[in-house]
């Protein structure tokens, strides 16, 4: 026996049956995000790694333990992309799309690429909807960007989910209150986990991201940040939050979602579902106003969420696949032919339309369509061919007749 190759650890096949599903949910995704004016953009699926340490941000784990980095044949240090906001931000510099007319408001789907510890709810490969606006400084969108996820779920069925909402500050307060939470950190430092007891120099905020039961009660009891908010950035939430209730949207304010990306200003959001166990974020996101200007772009805000798409997948009720299909069935030589012409025949005309080269008798076919779930069965054997009229089998109502080729696509347009 020779050694077979396995799946990298981490990644997963979408089979055809879930393959549906996903097509099912992407083209929801698809129409939400064109109601809401935003236009799909596509990036290439690896950036320089410079792009992620700048924009996702030195601090964060997913720079430190997670990206997926190599080196080129040209010696250039080269990321898969582990989010997709730093692509996006970095395209619209490239191509210099604030100089068009058209509004900033980019969708998005695809993998991303994390070197996480694999577990249910987290892969290495997975994939994201990321939404993005910039240009938009007024806390409206915050709000519009929040129900339009929540509209999103919503149409997908996905019930039982909690909206967290919070402020993160900006430059002018967050380096005061860092300062003020490192001081508080430090006195629990012997406690925290190695890693939280590194972020207490680098970036304390960063504890709050830790899912280490420990941490989590110790951090419980540090300052939060919506304490700290300057004039700006306070009258920033409290916008955000008439608006949200303005658009009636339940949402609990939680003061340690501060996301553990190091690049959000002011708002900060997340829809958790209580189906999902410990990975329970169906998205994120959040309002990010300097990392244009970082990038050497112009000074223009953004905000945004990803949603994962294996997440979101296993909290989308499952629908049966209620495809019509007609197999074909072949008796002989000759019928074979007549019946390659006639699926042909028919697939140009829209009917969808499976036939098999194997082998088979009559009733091994029949069974096999049967058990395939096939809406009718056409039967092509020599005499059919002769005749020119063939036995078509609605599988629903048992009832079989003859008819021509061209009485058979008004049949089945008839009953489809
Ligand atoms: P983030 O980019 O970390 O804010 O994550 C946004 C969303 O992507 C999360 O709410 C999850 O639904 C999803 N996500 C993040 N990391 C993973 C992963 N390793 N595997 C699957 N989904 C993920």
């Amino acid at each position: 026996m020779k050694k077979q190759i396995p799946a990298i650890k981490g990644t997963k096949d979408i089979l055809p049956r879930e393959a549906r599903q996903w097509q099912n949910v992407e083209a929801v995704i698809k129409r939400v995000c064109e109601l809401y004016g935003y236009r799909e953009i596509r990036t290439p699926i690896f950036e320089a790694t410079e792009l992620f340490e700048k924009g996702t941000g030195e601090t964060s784990d997913i720079v430190i333990k997670e990206m997926y980095t190599f080196t080129d044949k040209a010696g250039r240090s080269l990321t898969l992309r582990p989010e997709y906001t730093p692509s996006v931000v970095r395209s619209i510099i490239d191509n210099r799309l604030y100089l068009k007319p058209d509004p900033l408001r980019f969708y998005f789907m695809g993998p991303m690429f994390r070197y996480d510890k694999p577990q249910k709810g987290r892969y290495r490969q997975f994939h994201q909807l990321d939404v993005e606006v910039f240009a938009e400084k007024d806390p409206a969108v915050d709000a519009e960007i929040v129900e339009m996820a929540t509209y999103l779920l919503h149409q997908l069925k996905v019930t039982d989910t909690e909206t967290l909402v919070n402020s993160v500050g900006c430059k002018a307060c967050r380096p005061s209150y860092i300062k003020k939470l490192r001081t508080h950190a430090q006195k629990e430092k012997k406690e925290l986990c190695e890693d939280c007891q590194r972020k207490v120099l680098t970036n304390p905020l960063r504890i709050f991201d830790c899912k280490q039961e420990t941490c989590q009660a110790i951090a419980r009891d540090f300052p939060m940040i919506t304490d700290h908010l300057c004039q700006e950035c306070e009258e920033h939430f409290n916008k955000f939050c008439a608006h949200l209730d303005f658009y009636g949207l339940k949402y609990r304010i939680e003061p340690r979602l501060v996301r553990g990306i190091d690049y959000y200003t002011k708002t900060t959001f997340e829809i958790i579902s209580s189906k999902l166990g410990a990975q329970d974020a169906v998205l994120g996101g959040g309002r990010y106003d300097d990392m244009m200007k970082e990038f050497g772009g112009p000074d223009i805000c953004g905000i945004g969420f990803a949603m994962g798409l294996e997440r979101l997948l296993s909290v989308v009720p499952k629908t049966e696949p209620k495809g019509q299909f007609l197999y074909l069935a072949h008796l002989g030589d000759e019928a074979k032919e007549a019946g390659m012409a006639l699926a042909q025949f028919l697939r140009r005309e829209g009917v969808e339309c499976l036939m098999e080269y194997k082998e088979k008798g009559l009733k091994s076919q029949m069974s096999r369509a049967n058990k395939l779930g096939a809406t009718w069965v056409l039967i092509v054997g020599e005499d059919e061919v002769k005749k020119g009229r063939y036995q078509l089998k609605n599988m629903a109502t048992g009832r079989q007749e003859e008819w021509s080729q061209k009485e058979i696509l008004d049949v089945i347009r008839e009953t489809s």
